[in-house]
């Protein structure tokens, strides 16, 4: 089938994310007709645009010279050049840069065409066998522990599927962390390397998974996709984030069962569940402060 190029048009092309192989004869013929190709890094776009011997000109498009280039671009657009945008793997603005072209295109009154193609994120959902009716892309978690903790505390209570890119250097840190917020026993799915040569998908509960990269340093290396289970259990859905900060307060200061009774009494709610939240509560802080949670223990 004859691929037609329009001018004036941006197109929105996706790359693979290892296996050379992975892209489409559509994607090809457009990056081979195009103008111009806006790419994240022209040197690592360039043994792909080599192996199917495209010889399209280059020009970069990055978060430090987005916001001058878009301009620029669509200027050529106007002039009835037609451009593809690429990144360095996958789909673009999937935790890439293109967002500010693609949303100053569109609000010129001009067409952005998507060239579909692979994405880290779905691939990894598709083979890792966690519910997929209903997920979340939460791309980077913040690189600073304070921060990563406060994000994945928001995430506590989500019941759809995360999914979550992180980095070879902070993988390890990042699962912990994971495991000491979301709960030792979430299941999670380490997607590490996929399409590539050591592809490698393993699930587990968090707890088990820390134990797991830590076992074998070739373990941390690559790039990877973590999916974790959404919450099931009701109560983390259903508390408030008051009562919850409520009966985290009181934990400092007493033990599990009265902290449970004096929420349930201050806020109205069945002792009961603040009970088993107050103990879940308990043993995660009591994971990062072993000491204090071992006085604790012994007032119970
Ligand atoms: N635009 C890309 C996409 O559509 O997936 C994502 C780009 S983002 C800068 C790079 C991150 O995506 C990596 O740090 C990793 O978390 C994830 N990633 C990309 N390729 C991957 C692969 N082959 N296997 C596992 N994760 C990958």
């Amino acid at each position: 089938m004859q691929v037609s190029i329009e001018p004036g048009v941006l197109y929105v092309v996706a790359t693979p994310i290892g296996n050379l192989a992975d892209i489409t004869y559509r994607a090809v013929e457009i990056l081979q007709s195009v103008s111009l190709i806006a790419a994240e890094d022209t040197r690592r776009s360039r043994p792909l645009l080599r192996h199917y011997g495209i010889a399209t000109p280059m020009i970069s498009l990055h978060e430090h010279n987005e916001a001058s280039r878009a301009k620029e671009l669509l200027t050529r657009l106007h002039c009835g050049e037609s451009i593809a945008l690429i990144s360095d793997a996958g789909t673009p603005l999937i935790s890439d840069p293109g967002y500010r072209l693609v949303a100053a295109v569109r609000a010129a009154g001009m067409r952005v065409a998507p060239v579909p193609g692979p994405s880290a994120a779905i691939t990894a959902l598709s083979a890792a066998g966690l519910p997929t009716d209903r997920f979340v892309f939460e791309g980077f978690l913040p690189a600073r522990p304070g921060a990563r903790e406060r994000r994945l505390r928001e995430l506590k209570a989500e019941i759809r599927t995360l999914i979550l890119y992180e980095s070879s250097h902070r993988i390890g840190a990042a699962l912990e962390a994971m495991r000491d917020v979301l709960g030792a026993q979430r299941q999670a799915v380490l997607a590490r390397e996929l399409t590539k040569t050591f592809e490698n998908l393993h699930g587990d509960t968090l707890e088990a998974l820390c134990v797991w990269v830590n076992q074998d340093s070739n373990r941390q290396r690559g790039e990877f996709v973590v999916l974790i289970e959404g919450a099931k259990d009701v109560q983390e859905q259903t508390v408030l984030p008051d009562t919850r900060r409520l009966l985290s307060l009181l934990l400092t200061e007493l033990p599990v069962k009265t902290a449970a009774r004096l929420t349930a009494d201050l806020i109205g709610e069945k002792k009961n569940s603040l009970y088993q939240l107050a103990l879940s509560l308990d043993a995660g802080s009591a994971r990062r402060s072993g000491a204090n949670f071992r006085q604790k223990r012994n007032k119970r």
